[in-house]
């Protein structure tokens, strides 16, 4: 056995990030931007943890994630043993280790000490999980012995894929129904393969097939059958549908053509890069190649659509947010990363107009059906005084416009739940002020019994690591559901 690592090297070892690709090379391909570590690096960097007592960056990880332990193992090179460890209290390590906002949430709360950078935690969570599938140390689910029940899993994200695993593991039947024709959900259509290449989903999807979880693909609940139809076949069923409707912008001149949902045009290019055949995108609509783009909101999906324009070589991409730089919900490690390949940060403004190309500068275009947008007439803001939420409130500074050329104007300004019971013909679910789902915070259970929710559509839009927590918990209560149940109907029997 290795002999154990010396821990605490925060104090001789510096911190060091996996390389990232220079900017300029980024900019031409959709590639992941960072390597991955070396094993001694990955040892090395490992070994900087000085294994507190009260480790908070655990305390800040959504999964509770057992950091400390893992760390040591990596630094003593037992990669496979820190695989255990860390796999057994998340489902999909290596895309947490990817994309989680790890300086929101465990890097961030490294309590290393002042004047030490943070521990390159999510980077060697990434490195152990990518070591044991290239090892061959991740194996398909072999549940000790298969139950008679069955779950009905509505939605192919990671918060359906989490407790599809879960379920698995205790030997339930497994369906997972989802509208989409590939599994993942905003992990495969949503988040470009710049920051999670899409063949690190498809093994996960390919390998939760191999453990015997039965996907039906292009299965709309709501279309292809009710919730109550799916209620009637499982012992369960858990709805793990996300958000999807886009919040609208509300302006003159909105309604022009080429003003765009970023899901749609996120969609198209992921799609693209899947290789579908994209009409929008094929006849160049949604291609912003020589284009000139403006992205509208200030969160981690515009982070996506700006990046993902730089790559479809854009003449120029401007993100314009109403707050500023220190006030943006998105994670700053992106926006430096937008930043670098040269996207154009339009701080403290908001569109007040979009103007059609008929009207806009000359040299440009003219539309020929529905007139397209030719530029889009913003407002400069200031920050005013805080809301109830704590949050200073943009306001206008009357006569400040200016116009920006686009020629695609995409909108992220987030996402609403859809009318979940009207579109599962089941008034009897209840939902929130906020059309989120309402379940009972211990249970996961809904008010319809025996379906349960979990991630997005409970939360409203957050983050994978959240759905993944759900998904696991929700999958612990439906177990315990399933297993009341059947010992109450055997109970029955035998009186
Ligand atoms: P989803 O991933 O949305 O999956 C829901 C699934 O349900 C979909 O496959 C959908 O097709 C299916 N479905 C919906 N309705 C039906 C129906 N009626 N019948 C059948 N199937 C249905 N989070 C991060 O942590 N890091 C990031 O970097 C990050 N980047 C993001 C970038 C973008 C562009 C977006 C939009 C989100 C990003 N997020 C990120 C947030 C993250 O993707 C979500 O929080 C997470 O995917 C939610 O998981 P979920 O399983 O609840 O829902
Ligand atoms: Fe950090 Fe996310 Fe991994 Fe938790 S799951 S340790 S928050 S990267
Ligand atoms: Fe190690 Fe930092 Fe976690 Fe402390 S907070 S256990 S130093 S990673």
């Amino acid at each position: 056995m290795a002999p154990p690592a010396r821990m605490l090297r925060f104090v001789d070892v510096a911190q060091h990030m996996p390389d990232k690709r220079k900017a300029a090379e980024r900019r031409r391909d959709f590639g992941e931007i960072y390597a991955e570590f070396s094993a001694a690096r990955a040892a090395e960097q490992a070994s900087r943890c000085s294994q507190c007592g009260v480790p908070f960056c655990q305390v800040h990880c959504p999964l509770s994630n057992n950091i400390p332990d893992w760390l040591k193992l990596t630094a003593e090179g037992r990669l496979e043993e820190a695989y255990e460890v860390s796999a057994a209290t998340n489902s999909f390590p290596e895309i947490c280790g990817r994309i989680c906002p790890q300086d929101r949430l465990c890097e961030g709360n490294c309590v290393i000490e002042k004047g030490f950078e943070s521990v390159t935690i999510g980077a060697v969570e990434r490195y152990i999980t990518d070591t044991a599938w290239e090892k061959g140390w991740i194996k398909p689910i072999r549940p000790p012995h298969q139950r008679a029940q069955s779950v009905g899993i509505v939605g192919a994200g990671p918060g359906g894929l989490a407790a599809a695993e879960a379920l698995r593991r205790k030997g339930y039947a497994v369906h997972v129904y989802d509208r989409y024709d590939r599994v993942g959900g905003l992990l495969i259509y949503g988040i470009p393969n710049f920051k999670l290449d899409k063949q690190i989903v498809e093994r996960r999807a390919q390998w939760l097939a191999d453990s015997g979880v039965v996907f039906h693909l292009n299965f709309e609940v709501g279309r292809d059958a009710t919730l109550a139809e799916i209620r009637a076949q499982h012992d369960a069923v858990l709805v793990a549908t996300g958000v999807y409707k886009a919040r609208e912008l509300q302006a003159p001149g909105a309604g022009l053509a080429n003003i765009v949902p970023a899901m749609t045009y996120l969609t198209a290019s992921n799609r693209k890069g899947l290789g579908d055949a994209v009409p929008d995108y094929d006849d160049g609509t949604l291609d912003a190649a020589g284009k000139h783009v403006v992205v509208i909101g200030g969160g981690d999906t515009a982070m996506d659509c700006v990046r993902t324009a730089v790559r479809q070589g854009a003449a120029s991409v401007k993100c314009l947010y109403r707050r500023d730089r220190a006030n943006m919900p998105g994670s700053l490690r992106e926006v430096h990363h937008a930043e670098e390949e040269g996207v154009e940060f339009v701080w403290l403004s908001a569109p007040e107009a979009f103007i059609g190309r008929a009207a806009a500068p000359k040299g440009r275009r003219k539309g020929a059906v529905r007139e397209a947008v030719g530029s889009v007439r913003s407002l400069r803001m200031r920050l005013g005084i805080a809301d109830a939420t704590g949050r200073q409130v943009p306001e206008p500074i009357a006569g400040s416009d200016f116009d920006l050329p686009a020629d695609i104007v995409v909108k992220a300004l987030g996402f609403d739940p859809d009318d979940l019971p009207a579109q599962f013909a089941a008034p009897d679910l209840a939902t929130t002020k906020w059309g989120t789902l309402a379940i009972d915070r211990r249970s996961f259970m809904t008010s319809v019994d025996g379906v349960f929710a979990a991630g997005d559509i409970v939360r409203g839009a957050s983050l994978v690591v959240w759905a993944i927590r759900d998904g696991r918990d929700a999958a612990a209560q439906i177990h315990r559901y399933i297993q009341a149940k059947a010992g109450a109907a055997a109970a029955e029997a035998a009186e």
